[in-house]
């Protein structure tokens, strides 16, 4: 049976950041010394921010809007030696899903200043979640899940 197609994703936002040609973005971000970056959300959507300001780290995933979805294997160091896409964090992907722990530098209503991002600017953005690591520590503070 085939895969359906229709997830009924939306775009909740839009990333800004200085890089604006792929060669200028870092393959991954820097939580300490990257640029700061601001994520945008859609207006309608600030109440779902609240309480994000005592996450120092965030989860962000965005859809790596510019990236071919066609390859299966690829050899990213261009050397010639063919890797499978799943086996790799390339933005060549079926699902160009990326992410990143960013840190959360300050909110403004809607937008998150943040450090620790490798997209172009404008890249959409899909889900934003405190950083598992600090989300657990304090759920378990709090007993909660
Ligand atoms: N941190 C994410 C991850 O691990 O899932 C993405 C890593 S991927 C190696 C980052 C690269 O994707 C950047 O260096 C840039 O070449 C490319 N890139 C960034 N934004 C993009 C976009 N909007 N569309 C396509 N490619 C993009």
């Amino acid at each position: 049976m085939p895969l359906p197609t229709d997830v009924g994703l939306t775009f909740i936002g839009t990333i800004h950041t200085p890089f604006t040609a792929r060669g200028m973005c870092p393959r991954q971000g820097d939580v300490e010394d990257g640029p700061e970056c601001r994520i945008v959300l859609l207006p309608e959507l600030e109440p779902a921010l609240d309480g994000i300001e005592r996450f120092e780290r965030i989860e962000v995933l965005y859809w790596l809007h510019l990236a071919r979805r066609d390859l299966l294997t690829q050899s990213p160091k261009g050397d010639g030696a063919a890797r499978g896409t799943f086996s790799l964090r390339s933005p060549l992907r079926p699902n160009p899903i990326g992410t990143s722990s960013v840190r959360l530098l300050r909110r403004d209503g809607a937008t998150l200043l943040v450090r620790g991002l490798d997209c172009l600017d404008g890249t959409p953005l899909v889900d934003l979640k405190p950083d598992r690591c600090s989300y657990a520590v304090q759920a378990r503070a709090k007993g909660q899940d």
